[in-house]
């Protein structure tokens, strides 16, 4: 046999567990210490009641031999497309069925969609960046540019004339930095990808979270894009959905190489390597898009929207500087007193007893920056953005 030599090339990701490992030792030292943690991306609300209760329906059905559902549609069931449609009519875009293909998650399909791609593309990822997409390149042994986002540019970089790539990835709302685009900003992303012929994989798994005016929930909003850019989105942040597993992208029909659609190879990738998401599953989603799924989930994305507003206000008051925690989950925050990122975990730890997710660990870029999350509990989120306040105010 022959292996994968790219597997040996992927960098080891010890971010998290060295996280994990740090706080355990302090708690271990310091057990009457209240550590709070604002580090995980993972939510914390349960799922929406209309969400249990399409979901116990459905255990129904298939208990029952008259509604028994054995394989579906690889590309999701017409009900939960029809609703995904209904919701981006809801904005103004206009997609067909066929383009709305339901995944069990924006992970797994950001890594298949790089089956359509040759192994020469060459990839365009900002620094820092989600680090999902730079590893499934260098697992297929594609070479991997960076583009810097800086306070200077509000960590959203902007595409450059010189800079030749098949292939960037935007995300947007951004994960670490809650950055997002402008649909104007959009505009130039797209006049780009048409002018070096490259594809965008964009990344909506926040789009819920956008609540600015001018900011983008789809890359869709910009007129053409549909010819250039494939959009990736998951049910995860939205309801809940992280355990769940749902999510589904967009593939649009106009988008053709060589005499070759996107879509239809896509769809041939799916049928050949996917069976669907469960049809449980699928129910669940489709209670998302209903009426009173819309109102529980608008007041839990409220509670995180609220937690991110409550950090923000304390680094305001203590003059740090930031990006995000208005149209995403992350607030984005510059290391005080000229700190790197480690040496602030560390010292907010024991200061602070409070946990964040050093910016270095999601690239060169993110030295001397601190990813906050809002995903907590609303007491304790309070509480932390309070000792944080305080912490920050003894340095100067
Ligand atoms: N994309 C981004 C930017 C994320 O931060 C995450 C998860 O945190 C995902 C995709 C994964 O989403 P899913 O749970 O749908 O796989």
């Amino acid at each position: 046999m022959y292996l994968n030599k790219h597997f040996s090339e992927v960098a080891e990701s010890y971010l998290f567990s060295d996280i994990a490992h740090k706080v355990a030792a302090y708690q271990a030292a310091h057990p009457e210490a209240d550590v709070i943690r604002l580090g995980i991306g993972d939510v914390t609300l349960p799922l929406a009641k209309p969400v249990i209760a399409a979901l116990h329906k459905a255990v129904d059905e298939m208990g029952d031999k008259a509604t028994f559902r054995g394989y579906g549609p690889e590309q999701g069931y017409d009900f939960l497309r029809q609703a995904i449609q209904k919701y981006y009519a809801g904005r103004g875009i206009d997609l067909q069925l066929e383009e709305i293909f339901i995944s069990d998650g924006a992970k797994s399909d950001l890594g298949n969609l790089l089956d359509l791609f040759a192994v020469n593309n060459t990839i365009l990822v900002p620094d820092p960046v989600y680090p999902v997409y730079v590893d499934d390149n260098v697992m297929a042994g594609r070479t991997v540019k960076y583009m810097s986002a800086t306070a200077e540019n509000n960590f959203l970089p902007m595409p450059e004339d010189a800079v030749d790539a098949d292939i960037v990835y935007l995300c947007s709302p951004n994960n670490p930095t809650g950055a997002a685009y402008t649909t104007a900003q959009l505009e130039q992303w797209v006049k780009w990808a048409k002018e070096h012929n490259a594809v965008i994989l964009y990344d909506a798994a926040y789009e819920c979270f956008v609540s600015e005016p001018g900011c983008a929930r789809s890359i869709y909003e910009v007129a053409g894009a549909k010819e250039v850019a494939v959009e990736v989105c998951s049910f995860s942040k939205i309801a809940g959905f992280t355990g769940t597993r749902c999510g589904y992208t967009i593939v649009p029909t106009a988008i053709e190489q060589d005499g070759m659609s996107l879509n239809k190879m896509w769809l041939r990738r799916q049928t050949t390597k996917f069976n669907g998401v469960p049809y449980i599953v699928q129910r669940g989603a489709e209670a998302v898009f209903t009426e009173e799924g819309m109102k529980e989930i608008q007041h839990n994305l409220d509670y995180y929207r609220n937690n991110a507003a409550v950090i923000a206000a304390a680094l305001d008051e203590a003059g740090v500087w930031y990006c995000g925690g208005k149209n995403s989950p992350y607030v984005w925050m510059r290391c005080p007193a000229g700190m790197k990122s480690w040496d602030f975990f560390d010292w907010l730890l024991e200061n602070a007893h409070v946990v964040g997710t050093p910016g270095s660990g999601f690239g060169p870029c993110g030295e001397g920056y601190f990813r906050l999350t809002a995903f907590g509990d609303a007491d304790k989120t309070k509480e932390a953005a309070e000792r944080l306040k305080k912490a920050i105010a003894s340095l100067q």
